[in-house]
């Protein structure tokens, strides 16, 4: 999968170098961070859908999300945290090969953090209103 951006990061062909690795996965900084430390992590194997991961592999990435989370509160000292996974263009994936967004959240950062991933359907977000 040559022509796949995140198949060249784990095959050590970019410029995009890891922040970790596993052995069937890898993380690096979002070239688009949704904020400091925004890090997406991936299987090695080119797959588009997280669900279709075996088990040995999902294991694997959830540990190295694990892993970058650590990483990422002695580096920046994050207030929480949201973790994300777009399965499908329907659901608003853009890149096909499986991954899994690790987003460090500071206090502030957005006026109102209310909801968090509810807003990826913003008419529904707000159910305390
Ligand atoms: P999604 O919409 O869940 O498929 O997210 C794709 C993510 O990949 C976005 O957050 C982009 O900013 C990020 N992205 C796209 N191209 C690259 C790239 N070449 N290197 C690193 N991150 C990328
Ligand atoms: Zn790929």
């Amino acid at each position: 999968m040559a022509e796949c951006p995140f198949c060249s990061i784990a095959l050590g062909l970019s410029d995009t170098k890891p922040v970790a690795e596993s052995e069937h996965s890898v993380a690096f900084e979002d070239l688009y961070p949704l904020s400091s430390g925004h890090t997406l992590i991936i299987p090695r194997r080119h797959e588009a859908d997280l669900f279709q991961l075996d088990k040995e592999e999902r294991a694997d990435a959830w540990i190295l999300v694990d892993t970058v989370q650590q990483l990422l509160v002695g580096r920046l000292s994050p207030d929480g945290f949201n973790i994300g996974v777009n399965v499908s263009e329907t659901a608003g994936q853009t890149v096909e090969h499986a991954h899994i967004h690790l987003v460090p959240r500071f206090h502030g950062d957005v006026e109102d953090p209310r909801g968090g991933i509810r807003w990826v359907i913003p008419d529904k977000a707000p159910y305390w209103d």
